[in-house]
């Protein structure tokens, strides 16, 4: 996918070189969270993902590892651990076995950004939620308001930080698209890996361009909104739900 993203690179570029100087957790911030590159999102886009449910296989968790590797997460190994992307077992009714990968849904009417008192919760003009690690104090109101589980909030000090995902005990955060990865022009890391594997079962795109993938396959096939009748008209996407 190939994205117009010649004014960004250079606000990052020109961030990144100006953050040399910069304490660590500064620069990474401006990097990460996308507050510099904020005012460049194109507005014209929409980033979504579409999970095909008749794709995604139950025994893999490849698209959890790839985000714990890509944004610095410990796996899950203890109940505290922050996860941004969990698999759901569910039965249907007819008693087939279905994998549902789980995140934050980059809500286009998002309850965390609505109940957060220090705008910390926002929206990118691109539509990924985000949270700016220097203006959260760690209240919750947004776990508590995100219908989806999406959130975590940090309870022990970081170690194995990624230079571009900054995190911080005391900070809620939640799946960032790896907006990290999307302003270098590059695919979320779950989407790489479950396209390794060979599943295929998500695909990331531009929602709002009727040309894109993404956007071909809504219009052709049934897909569900979780939870849509809250209204919040989320960029996650379910097939064959
Ligand atoms: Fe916010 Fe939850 Fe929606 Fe993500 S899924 S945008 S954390 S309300
Ligand atoms: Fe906002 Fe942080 Fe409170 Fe969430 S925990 S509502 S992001 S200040």
């Amino acid at each position: 996918m190939t994205v117009n993203h010649g004014r960004r690179k250079f606000l990052w570029e020109t961030a990144a070189l100006a953050g040399v100087a910069l304490a660590p957790g500064i620069t990474l911030y401006e990097l990460a969270q996308g507050r510099a590159p904020e005012a460049a999102a194109p507005a014209t886009v929409r980033w979504g993902l579409l999970v095909d449910m008749n794709r995604c296989a139950s025994n893999c968790n490849a698209c959890v590892t790839a985000c714990d590797n890509e944004n610095g997460l410990s796996g899950g190994k203890a109940v505290t651990d922050a996860q941004w992307i969990r698999k759901i077992e569910l039965t249907t009714p007819r008693g087939q076995a279905r994998s549902l990968p789980m995140m934050c849904q980059h809500c286009a009417q998002p309850p965390c950004v609505d109940v957060c008192p220090t705008g910390a919760s926002f929206k990118r003009a691109d539509g990924i939620v985000l949270v700016d690690k220097h203006t959260c104090i760690g209240c919750r109101y947004c776990v508590m308001a995100c219908p989806y589980g999406a959130r975590s909030f940090v309870h022990e000090p970081v170690t194995n930080q990624k230079p571009d995902v900054p995190r911080g005990k005391g900070c809620v955060e939640s799946c960032t698209l790896c907006v990290q990865r999307i302003d270098r022009d590059r695919i979320p890391a779950c989407v790489e890996a479950c396209a390794t594997e060979g599943h295929k079962a998500l695909l990331f795109g531009d929602l709002n361009d009727p040309g894109s993938e993404i956007a071909q396959r809504i219009a052709a096939v049934a897909t569900t909104q979780v939870r849509a009748d809250l209204n919040l008209d989320t960029a996650v996407r379910y097939q064959g739900l």
